[in-house]
């Protein structure tokens, strides 16, 4: 299994982005559980016969969609250790917790989140969001005198409200969902021309909630939407929340890594000020998945709202298995916990931090060469600036209304999956349909660039000449 797996990754340039799963294959992957084991070699047979020809494609040099991570050799081997060594990083002291707190500790700094700082690592940025914000829920009952980790959310005085930017991900919806605030705490701001929050709206939209009875609670800055890439100004999101008692979270899930150059850390200042920040690691530092991380600055309010009441039998000791000094389970909502910090931690060794802002730097780099190829062309359009890593462009052969280039861009996006070119996903950028290209992948070269850029316009042309009569 080893080697096969090494061999693929070796061969993996070679084959296509993606390719559609037949109607057998999907019928076999519907079949009932064996009475009779099978044996782990067909297993291993089927498993190479049905699942991994049909991967998502993540791994592929050509691959954008979504913002998807490409993960390493090295992270694989270390998933094996992981999974060999079956560790439950769930309060038992063990070498496990010192590995977690030793990559947060890594993280702080790049982060600009003090030595003091708490923090956990969970599945990812949505759990990561969830956490932040469940902090800020009931820091912001802790000032109104509402205990809300006892009382729950109808205890507090007027409606708990959140602020972000229109291009604000999904899972900061889910979070007020799931907290109990409902969808609608989720105040939308609108955004400038580069698609930033617009902070003197803000300010305008909390100071008029307060006055209609609302709750503000919180302000949620944008180190990268997955939408447009865009960076919020994180100092004048910062300043309106401490002039209006707020609490200030990051959702950095890979645009928070641009602190880690030199070169790219200027554009996402103010992130210094958040009250708590959250990221992933299988995104833009190419862990396997699954893996992200939250810090937060008050490390007493981070254990306050996240611990359960303690069960009897899991008690502190002060000497043998039960005396962990962490205890991570109280930080984050699982108490059964993969030993996530592993995969980090010997992936920070092998490469060096460095070396990770170097392949930063290559995929911003890679992402204005994308850029740059749409505005230069005279049948691509280039639909949002790309702010950091991400690029949104379409066909556009300037004869096509709006309805014909939303219906001839979203065909060319499944021809490219199709014929196996390239994955980048789509999006609406201003209610355009637009290709969009996330490049947080270090297997990615000059070449996939330019060749996926004549790919659509052959294929936007190829549609253009179907359609003639
Ligand atoms: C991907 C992403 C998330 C969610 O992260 P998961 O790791 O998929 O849970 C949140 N915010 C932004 C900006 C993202 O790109």
């Amino acid at each position: 299994m080893v080697d096969d797996m090494l061999g693929f990754l070796e061969g993996i340039r070679a084959e296509p982005a993606w390719r559609p799963m037949p109607r057998e294959v999907v019928e076999e992957l519907s079949r009932p559980a064996p009475v009779e084991g099978e044996g782990a070699e067909a297993a291993y047979a089927d498993f190479r016969r049905l699942v991994l020809p049909y991967r998502m494609g993540n791994v592929h040099p050509r691959f954008w969609g979504r913002v998807m991570g490409t993960g390493t050799p090295f992270g694989m081997l270390a998933e094996m250790l992981t999974a060999g060594m079956n560790t439950n990083v769930s309060g038992l002291h063990s070498a496990a917790s010192h590995v977690e707190a030793q990559v947060l500790s890594w993280f702080k700094p790049v982060m600009g989140m003090p030595p003091e700082a708490s923090g956990v690592l969970v599945s990812g940025c949505s759990a990561a969001n969830l956490v932040g914000l469940t902090v800020a829920r009931d820091e912001k009952g802790r000032r109104v005198g509402v205990d809300v980790y006892r009382q729950g959310v109808q205890a507090l005085p007027g409606r708990p409200t959140l602020y972000t930017s229109e291009d604000a991900h999904n899972s900061v919806d889910r979070a007020a969902m799931l907290l109990g605030l409902g969808v609608d705490a989720v105040r939308k701001v609108p955004m400038d021309a580069a698609f930033r929050v617009r902070a003197d709206v803000l300010e305008r939209m909390v100071e008029e909630d307060r006055a209609k009875g609302l709750l503000p609670l919180c302000v949620v800055g944008n180190a990268g939407t997955a939408a447009t890439g865009a960076i919020d100004d994180l100092s004048a999101l910062a300043d309106v929340a401490a002039r209006q008692g707020l609490w200030f979270h990051v959702d950095g899930a890979f645009g928070a890594w641009a602190g880690l150059s030199p070169a790219l850390r200027g554009r996402v200042a103010g992130i210094e000020r958040a009250d708590s920040v959250a990221f992933d690691l299988h995104k833009w530092m190419y862990v396997p998945y699954d893996v992200g991380c939250v810090l937060v600055r008050d490390a007493a309010a981070h254990r306050r709202a996240m611990s359960a009441t303690q069960a009897g039998y899991i008690a502190q000791a002060p000497r043998g298995i039960e005396s962990d000094p962490f205890r991570f389970n109280e930080l984050g909502p699982q108490l059964s916990r993969n030993f996530r910090a592993l995969k980090v931690w010997l992936s920070v060794k092998e490469h060096g931090l460095a070396a990770y802002a170097r392949q930063i730097e290559q995929n911003v780099a890679q992402a204005a060469l994308l850029a740059a190829l749409a505005e230069g062309h005279p049948e691509l359009e280039l639909l949002s600036p790309a702010a950091l890593n991400v690029v949104c462009l379409r066909y556009n052969d300037g004869r096509l209304d709006e309805a014909a280039l939303d219906r001839v861009n979203a065909e060319v996006l499944m021809r490219l999956h199709e014929r196996g070119v390239a994955v980048p996903t789509t999006g609406k950028v201003r209610g355009k349909r637009a290709l969009r290209f996330a490049i947080v992948n270090h297997r990615s070269r000059r070449e996939d660039f330019v060749a996926t850029a004549e790919a659509v316009v052959a294929l936007g042309r190829e549609l253009v000449a179907e359609q003639a009569p």
